[in-house]
C-alpha cells in the first residue's frame, strides 16, 4: 500500500508545487492527515489567538497521477478513513456565524470513543469527512483555506466513506492534496471549526476521461451532490442552482426551461460551510433522477 506521510504537507493548491509521489489508477493510497489545527492545540487552554495561522489547514500531498490530464475528471473513491483519538473544536470573537456575539475565545478537546464523539456529556455519532480535498487550478494559487473550482477546503459533509469526489483536472498529473478531517460536523460549520482530528485516509484514484466537470462533485450511493464555492453564500447558491439545471440538461437530455422546473421539483439547495474565505453551497439530486456521474459528465451543455 502506497502511504503519503502525514509531514508531506501544502498550504496552497498551485500548479508549480512538485508532486511528492506519483502513482497509477486503480492504485490504493494512504493520506496520513494533519488536523486543521495543524496539532497546535493539545489542551483546551491553547486558545484561537495563540495559533499559529501559518500552520493552519495543511493538507496532505500533492500526489500525481499518472496519465491525468486537463479536462479529465480526477475520481477520488473514499474507502475508508481512521480517526485519531482525540480531536479538537475552537471559536471566538470575529470567527463564525457569530462571531459578533461570542465574547471570549473557546477550546474544547474531544475524545473520539469508538463510533462516538464525546462532547459535554453527550454521544454525538461519529460521521467522518474530508475538509480539504482538491488538485492544482488552471491558473494562480489558493491557500487550502479556501475553496473554489478546483476543490479545497469545502467542508462538504457528504466528503466521506463511501462517497467518490470527482475533481477537475486542471494540470497534467493533477496533483491531489487533502486534509482537514473532521469526526463530526453540521452543514455549515457554523462556530468556525468542527471535531478536527488527524486521521488516515484510504482511496482509490480513477480518470475519467474528459470527463471534467465545471465545479467538484461528490456521489455517494443515493445522491449527486454538486459544490460551488464563491465570496459569498447567494453568488454560490445562484451557482449551484446552475449546476443542478446543467446537470439535469445533461443527465435527461432537456432544454433549459424543463430542467429549471424540475430542479424546482426535485433538487435540493443547502449550505456545506458559511465560515471559510469562500462559502460553499451545494445543490442534491437524487440519482433514481440523474443516474451516476460517469454517465452523463461528457454530455453537453
Ligand atoms: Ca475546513
Amino acid at each position: 500500500m502506497r502511504t503519503v506521510p502525514k509531514g508531506q504537507t501544502i498550504y496552497a493548491f498551485a500548479p508549480e508545487i512538485s508532486p511528492v509521489m506519483s502513482v497509477e489508477p486503480q492504485e490504493p493510497v494512504i493520506f496520513e492527515t494533519i488536523d486543521a489545527l495543524g496539532g497546535q492545540v493539545q489542551a483546551e487552554d491553547d486558545a484561537v489567538e495563540s495559533l499559529d495561522f501559518s500552520r493552519v489547514n495543511p493538507a496532505t500531498g500533492p500526489v500525481r497521477i499518472v496519465g491525468a490530464e486537463p479536462g479529465d475528471a480526477l475520481a477520488v473513491e473514499i474507502r475508508s478513513i481512521e480517526l485519531a483519538d482525540r480531536g479538537a473544536i475552537i471559536a471566538g470573537p470575529g470567527m463564525g456565524v457569530l462571531g459578533d456575539v461570542i465574547e471570549r475565545p473557546v477550546t474544547r478537546l474531544l475524545e473520539v470513543v469508538g463510533d462516538t464523539v464525546q462532547f459535554a456529556g453527550l454521544e454525538l455519532p461519529v460521521a467522518p469527512m474530508i475538509g480539504v480535498i482538491g488538485v492544482a487550478p488552471e491558473e494562480g494559487s489558493f491557500p487550502t483555506g479556501t475553496a473554489h473550482r478546483h476543490g479545497g477546503n469545502m467542508d462538504a459533509r457528504e466528503i466521506g466513506p463511501g462517497a467518490t469526489v470527482y475533481l477537475p483536472v486542471a494540470q497534467p498529473g493533477a496533483l491531489l492534496a487533502m486534509g482537514d478531517v473532521h469526526a463530526v460536523m453540521g452543514d455549515g460549520e457554523v462556530c468556525v471549526s468542527a471535531c478536527e482530528v488527524s486521521a488516515s485516509v484510504r482511496v482509490v484514484l480513477r480518470l475519467v476521461k474528459g470527463g471534467a466537470p465545471r465545479w467538484p462533485v461528490v456521489e455517494t450511493a443515493e445522491e449527486i451532490i454538486l459544490l460551488v464555492s464563491l465570496p459569498t453564500i447567494d453568488e454560490a447558491l445562484h451557482e449551484a442552482t446552475s449546476e443542478a439545471v446543467r446537470a439535469l440538461q445533461k443527465a435527461l437530455s432537456l432544454p433549459f426551461e424543463e430542467a429549471y422546473l424540475l430542479a424546482s421539483l426535485s433538487a435540493n439547495l443547502g449550505v456545506s460551510q458559511l465560515v471559510d474565505p469562500n462559502k460553499t453551497a451545494k445543490a442534491v439530486l437524487p440519482k433514481t433522477l440523474v443516474g451516476p456521474f460517469e454517465r452523463w459528465c461528457g454530455a453537453s451543455p
